[in-house]
């Protein structure tokens, strides 16, 4: 599975609609500070399923929605699509019948978040469960925020092995063993 596309819309500072193409090989992301360049790899996390706040540095989820500028009124949600290539057909079970694949997540003031996975209406767990399969969740070590390494390097021990469990792919069984624990 290889993202080929990322569009953003309401998202953050990315009021229109916005694509980011994702090529082959290492994608850089250069700007002054401030032009955006940590709202797209949130964007990222966020399609993901990522539902931390703290990770999003919003105090609440609908932090999300561009919330207005001085020439522009606020929107009402925020809509994110990640465009998968899957000519290889490495998608999990119930998402490989397609050579391309796109999950999209939108957020909507006071109705919540909701999710598609080619165009059908899928839960939050699906999505999130989609990518720590394919051992490039919301929490992958592939992505690194700011300050990241620092915290890696101050983490616990228990900390740490999450994201090397993340990395061997391995954090769908875990999250799945906690699920059946709790039953
Ligand atoms: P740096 O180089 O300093 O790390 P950056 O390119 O990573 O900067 P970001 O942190 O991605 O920049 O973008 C910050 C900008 O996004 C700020 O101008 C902030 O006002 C804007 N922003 C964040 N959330 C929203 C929102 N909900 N609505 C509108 N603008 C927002
Ligand atoms: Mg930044």
């Amino acid at each position: 599975m290889r993202f080929s596309k990322l569009r953003l819309t309401g998202f953050k500072s990315f009021v229109d609609p916005t694509d980011l193409i994702i090529s082959d090989g290492l994608t850089g992301v250069v700007g002054p500070n401030g032009c955006g360049k940590s709202n797209l790899l949130e964007a990222l996390r966020w399609v993901m399923g990522e539902n931390r706040p703290t990770a999003m540095r919003g105090g609440g989820m609908e932090d999300v929605i561009f919330a207005g500028a001085a020439t522009r009124p606020a929107r009402n949600f925020a809509e994110v699509a990640l465009h998968i290539d899957n000519a290889e057909r490495l998608a999990p079970a119930g998402f490989n019948d397609h050579d391309a694949l796109e999950i999209t997540r939108r957020i909507t003031r006071d109705v919540g978040s909701a999710y598609k996975a080619g165009g059908k209406e899928v839960r939050a767990r699906d999505v999130q469960m989609l990518f720590a399969d394919a051992s490039t969740g919301a929490h992958s070590p592939a992505l690194v925020r700011q300050g990241q390494i620092a915290e890696l390097i101050n983490a616990k021990p228990r900390n740490r092995r999450r994201i090397l469990e993340e990395a061997a792919g391995i954090s769908g069984l875990y999250q799945r063993r906690h699920e059946a624990e709790l039953k």
